[in-house]
């Protein structure tokens, strides 16, 4: 399969992806605030001759790029969302550029401009070859809060796709089957009766007495919950002074578990114990829903395609400056760190001791265990075939959401990480885009893993746009 065009593209374009991604790694917007970057983005692709749609599924961050004609539909998933505090200088050791400003801690700047290039690389391509298709850009904001992908999901933003691809920046260049888990999230608010907690406790109802008896009964549930599933919960308001009787409290839960059946069980259990803590204390209660995921369904075709195109780009080419960069950062990493991630690494069949970055390609992994963690991917994978992997673009042993990934994600290393990502998904595009045989394979792979389960969204009917989780708070 020739694919000279798209690879040029990317190889004579690559100053300005990179720039592209430096302009949102510098603008560091967080989830539903990325109005700049998703600007950026929208008409870097315009200017390629993407036609754009903007502002979808009640999202002003949100919008879908579409370029070509007719069927196969490939999409491609962009984020560009930044996290809170964790601001930081293209430097190995920790500096923020404004103590507790957001930063690019997950690399996202990286992942939204490796799938814009992959785009207009595949379109490029496609002209000089005259191929029929459809090649979209999905704009999806907010992944690290709201879940923007869930909402576009929901509005119908995916309709008509035939396969979905993504990436994400990782220490290493590997493909994995894994899965994810299923989260559903829930605000549990009581309201009581305030009252002198002292002088007529009789006449007081605790919203916080709610709150704690619910936390006993969920700790008391876990004994009888399968194993995988994950529940974990903060206590958002627990009332004001002692002597007050707390008239509102609020806990705020992530229920967590590998299939979207499991979790849509445990999570009735968790609201029936809510409602018992309601009627032990004489409280009203109310329960929000902050977001919600499901997990991913993987897809072999589609990964050994992936890997297969990955092994074709190569690696990213790191220089002795990059090696430099990642040596001294290791040097600042907090005891351990480096080892233990190594230690996981070589669990997970990746023995890279010694090596400041990952040179080589893993072999395909078709371990399908669920990370113990959750995309807004998952819900893309259930309504159309999707894949996704990672390349090398930040120092082995980085610590997650932390300075050590907002400082590679703005320099080299990260761009070199992040145009192989390009390379790999244009690729790919075409590929799927080409071959009738590996859509109708990722097809029949969809439906076999989704084992006659009907996806639901979980976003409740009344809910229309994504709360935002850096609203003023009103209660
Ligand atoms: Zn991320």
């Amino acid at each position: 399969m020739p694919v000279e065009t798209a690879l040029k593209w990317i190889n004579c374009n690559s100053g300005d992806l990179i720039a592209l991604s430096d302009e949102v790694w510098r603008l560091a917007e967080v989830g539903l605030h990325e109005l700049k970057s998703a600007e950026a983005q929208a008409s870097f692709l315009a200017r390629a001759g993407f036609s754009i749609e903007a502002g979808v599924a009640h999202m002003p961050a949100a919008f879908v790029a579409t370029w070509g004609c007719g069927s196969p539909v490939v999409a491609l998933l962009g984020e560009y969302d930044a996290l809170p505090g964790t601001s930081q200088k293209p430097v190995p050791h920790a500096e923020p550029f404004e103590e507790g400003a957001p930063g690019h801690a997950c690399g996202h700047n990286l992942l939204g401009v490796a799938a814009l290039g992959a785009a207009i690389a595949a379109k490029a391509e496609m002209e000089r070859r005259l191929i029929k298709g459809t090649v979209k850009y999905m704009g999806c904001p907010a992944e690290e809060n709201a879940g923007g992908k869930v909402y576009m999901v929901r509005d119908g933003c995916f309709d008509g796709v035939d396969v979905a691809l993504t990436w994400h920046p990782s220490s290493v260049n590997s493909v994995r089957l894994n899965s994810s888990l299923a989260n559903h999230q829930a605000k549990f608010r009581f309201h009581g009766r305030t009252a002198h907690a002292a002088g007529n406790p009789e006449m007081g109802r605790s919203a916080l007495d709610a709150v704690e008896l619910m936390n006993v009964g969920v700790n008391y549930l876990r004994e009888h919950i399968i194993q995988e599933a994950r529940i974990h919960y903060v206590t958002t308001n627990g009332g004001g002074e002692p002597n007050v009787v707390p008239g509102v409290a609020e806990s705020w839960y992530y229920i967590r578990a590998p299939r979207l059946n499991q979790l849509k069980e445990i999570y009735a259990r968790v609201v029936r114990i809510a409602e018992g803590a309601s009627l032990m204390t004489d409280t009203k209660l109310a329960v929000i829903f902050p977001g919600a995921c499901a997990n991913v369904v993987p897809n072999q075709p589609l990964a050994e395609a992936l890997h297969r195109n990955m092994l074709r780009a190569g690696p990213p080419e790191f220089d002795p400056a990059d090696f430099e960069f990642a040596r001294q950062m290791v040097g600042h990493f907090p005891e351990g760190q480096y080892e233990s991630s190594i230690r996981r690494m070589a669990q997970a069949g990746i023995d890279l001791t010694g090596e400041y970055l990952h040179r080589s390609i893993a072999p395909l992994s078709l371990d399908r265990t669920a990370m113990p963690g959750s995309t807004d991917v998952g819900d893309v994978s259930w309504i159309t075939p999707t894949a996704q992997f990672g390349t090398a673009c930040f120092v082995l042993g980085a610590s997650g959401h932390s300075w050590q990934i907002t400082a590679s994600s703005g320099m080299s290393i990260g761009h070199k990480g992040m145009l192989q990502a390009a390379k790999v998904l244009a690729l790919t595009t075409l590929e799927v885009i080409e071959d009738a045989d590996l859509r109708r394979r990722a097809q029949s792979e969809f439906e076999r893993e989704k084992g006659g389960e009907a996806y639901e969204s979980m976003i409740p009917p009344h809910v229309i746009e994504p709360p935002d989780p850096f609203a003023v708070s009103k209660h």
